[in-house]
């Protein structure tokens, strides 16, 4: 039985001196030896020696170009998980690059992946990008899943389906993702055997009874192409394949379709040696058979985000039957065949090699992943494109283990009681310390990727959180359900405070408790905001989340209501005392704005936020200056509400003929014209302009900042929207000063 690892690893070799004459093959020759010797007592569930796996490994990986180290790697990758060789040893034996991409996927190995959701996946997904920080790591190791998956058939049912399941879930997006499709294809199709046996079977099945058929078509349509590319001149490479049989499985399954309505169950593939040739074949084609509209894709000029790279078509064949066709260079099959692999070429010809030639290759590599993260965009959900292919440009997040071995995706920065509070609040809130990777650490203490995590819990029922923790956690769902904690635990105390809150605020107004406080008051804002009874109400007030001061507003209306059935500025007038309606319109009519409660007095539109009619507005009781009115999302506003007795109700009048002075900041990518046509916009809306202003930032944005005239907000927004509309532009907003 020996000697058949031992003739697997001969044609490894001759594979490897074929592909270069003047290889080196003394590192793999040692690895082998090591490995051989190493895992000489391990057997696989077949009862073959295990070195017929890593053997295995190291030729599919030799297969795809992959570069010598990687080959070595696949070679020893399961020697540091199953034999006693530690890492010190392989770095010893074999340098530093090997030992990295071994331990790299080691490491994967050591993430237990069984997972019911979704959600736990694309965690799953992402933390082996972020912990495997050399791509070759992820293809080492989806070729040893491959591998696995072609001899599960010794593995009992249990085995098998958790295999595939894992399969499908984490490395075929994977796969996917590096543009890795013949091995994609492969995995789908062998989870699809395992996981629905029926389906598979039914579905060889009636492909192979077709197939006779079906294989005569294809050569016929071959042919004929081939004849008409041969008289064009064009030397091509033609192909004929079925679709794979998942691919075939999901597309009858979304669409509802039997075997026999699937249109590109046939496909043709040509490849050519430029890119020239390939829409000269597409033009031929198209000449020859009549495409069916919609189908025609160019992801020659417009590649998948994975970088595949084609013209796809399809076409009515000779007897009416669909067939589709891929036009591709040599390099873009390659791509299409072993995507990111493919940029890996093992290439060392000639023995030397100048370093020059080494750094364009690793430009090479470097290009490709960029491509990757520019051509993200360009997805559909490009969130989740960005976020898993940053490899270990992951900054913003951390993967974590619960004990059971869910994962648990957090904030960098992140402590164990982010963690706790992760996974439930109540745990939150009865934690009392916490054990990372066994140790017993701070709550402070910063999480890493891959860290185990354990919260100890109080027994108590009394424990609860500590305010300090708000300034120590990370993610605001932490901070949230803590301040929740308080809302609720400290529920008396806070009713307490939000009686003496709306006594003070009762008093300051000059008002009697029994003037205001009616139920049939009350119950409408409580149906507001939702509470059930007036103590909920209290709670918040003493929580601080409601002001006092806004519920007395919300009374005091209704009471002023009450005791005057008219308009409210002959309320205003009435409560007042002494003003009369003419005073009050030209007094409206220099801004446009009533103050509530106050007359005749001093008002201003503040110059920092800039307030227009339509803005929900606020003013603020300036000392000796009157009232300035500002929108109430004005920052300034927000930090001078700290006084709230210098808060006043205040709003717009309603009709005016007044105009307004607006600031607008706009944001967008640098273009020479873009000036311009904001200044044409503006002339065609016939608004003022009084100033405009741009310049560019260093990082090559185009800042520019516009003040201008208009009447009220729903000008303003008519004009954002048209900015906004206008291309290059990223953001526009209203600046606050
Ligand atoms: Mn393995």
């Amino acid at each position: 039985m020996g000697v058949e690892y031992v003739a697997q690893f001969e044609e490894l070799k001759k594979l490897l001196k074929e592909k270069n004459n003047d290889v080196d093959l003394s590192v793999l020759e040692k690895a082998f030896k090591l490995a051989d010797e190493k895992h000489t007592e391990q057997k696989r569930k077949s009862g073959e020696p295990f070195i017929i796996h890593p053997v295995a490994v190291a030729t599919m990986l030799a297969e795809m170009d992959m570069d010598m180290p990687s080959i070595v790697a696949g070679m020893l990758h399961d020697v540091i998980e199953d034999t006693p060789v530690t890492t010190d040893e392989m770095r010893e034996m074999f340098g530093e690059e090997i030992t990295y991409l071994v331990d790299g996927v080691t490491k994967l190995k050591r993430i237990p992946t069984s997972t019911k959701e979704e959600l736990q996946a694309e965690n799953l997904r992402k933390m082996f990008l972020s912990m495997a920080s050399d791509i070759r790591v992820i293809v080492i190791k989806l070729v040893d899943r491959l591998h696995n998956m072609r001899t599960l058939q010794y593995m009992n049912t249990d085995s098998q389906i958790t295999k595939a399941r894992e399969t499908l879930e984490i490395y075929t997006p994977l796969a996917h993702r590096l543009g890795m499709t013949k091995i994609k294809w492969e995995l789908e199709d062998l989870c699809f055997k395992y996981l629905e046996p029926e389906s598979y079977n039914n579905l060889v099945a009636q492909i192979t009874q077709r197939r006779d058929q079906q294989e005569a078509y294809i050569k016929k349509v071959l042919d004929s192409i081939k004849a008409r590319l041969d008289e064009a001149g064009i030397k091509a490479f033609l192909d004929g394949r079925p679709k794979h049989f998942y691919s075939i499985h999901k597309k009858m399954i979304s669409q509802n379709k039997a075997l026999s309505q699937i249109y590109d169950l046939l496909a043709i593939r040509v490849i050519v040696d430029t890119v020239k040739e390939c829409y000269t074949v597409f033009g031929i084609i198209h000449d020859m058979y009549t495409p069916m509209p919609g189908r025609i894709k160019d992801y020659i000029a417009m590649p998948k985000p994975n970088m595949y790279q084609s013209l796809h078509t399809t076409l009515i064949g000779p007897d009416g039957q669909p067939f589709e066709a891929q036009i591709r260079t040599w390099e873009m099959h390659k791509t299409a065949e072993i995507g990111i692999a493919a940029h890996w070429k093992y290439k060392e010809k000639g023995g030397s090699k100048n370093s020059g030639e080494k750094t364009a290759e690793y430009d090479g590599k470097l290009e490709w992943v960029r491509n990757l993260l520019d051509n993200q965009k360009e997805i559909e959900d490009p969130n989740e494109f960005a976020q898993t292919f940053k490899m270990d440009l992951f900054t913003d997040e951390v993967f974590v283990f619960t004990p059971k071995g869910d994962v648990k995706c957090l904030p960098k920065g992140s402590t164990p009681i982010d963690f706790a509070y992760a996974i439930h609040s109540a745990v939150g809130n009865k934690m009392i310390g916490a054990r990372v990777n066994g140790e017993i650490k701070p709550l402070n203490h910063k999480l890493r990727t891959g860290d185990f995590v354990e919260i100890i819990t109080s027994k108590s029922n009394n424990h609860g959180p500590s305010r300090d923790w708000l300034s120590v956690v990370k993610s605001s769902e932490a901070k949230s359900k803590i301040r929740q904690w308080f809302k609720k635990e400290c529920r008396d105390e806070n009713i307490e405070r939000g009686r003496e809150c709306i006594e003070r605020e009762l008093k300051k107004q000059g008002y009697k408790y029994e003037q205001l406080i009616k139920n049939e008051w009350i119950d409408p804002i409580l149906k507001k905001y939702k509470f059930s009874s007036y103590e909920d109400l209290l709670n918040v007030i003493g929580f601080g989340e409601i002001s006092a001061q806004k519920i007395i507003n919300i009374l005091k209306e209704e009471y002023i209501k009450s005791i005057s059935g008219s308009k409210e500025e002959e309320i205003l007038a009435k409560i007042e005392g002494n003003k009369n309606k003419k005073e009050k319109q030209k007094h409206m009519s220099d801004h446009g704005i009533i103050v509530k409660g106050i007359d005749n007095c001093l008002i201003r539109l503040s110059r920092c936020c800039n307030p227009v009619p339509g803005d929900s507005i606020v003013g603020y009781v300036t000392k000796g200056r009157g009232v300035s009115v500002h929108r109430t999302d004005c920052p300034n506003i927000v930090a001078m509400s700290e006084s709230e007795d210098r808060v006043i109700d205040v709003r717009w009048a309603g009709e005016s003929k007044n105009t307004y002075i607006v600031d607008i900041s706009i944001q967008a990518v640098d273009n020479s014209i873009l000036l311009l046509q904001i200044a044409k916009l503006i002339a065609e809306m016939k608004l003022p302009m009084k100033a405009i202003n741009a310049r560019t930032t260093r990082d090559n944005y185009e800042l520019i900042d516009l003040t201008i005239e208009i009447t009220d907000r729903s000008e303003l927004d008519r004009l954002v929207k048209k900015i906004n509309g206008l291309e290059n532009v990223l953001d526009v907003s209203r600046t606050v000063k």
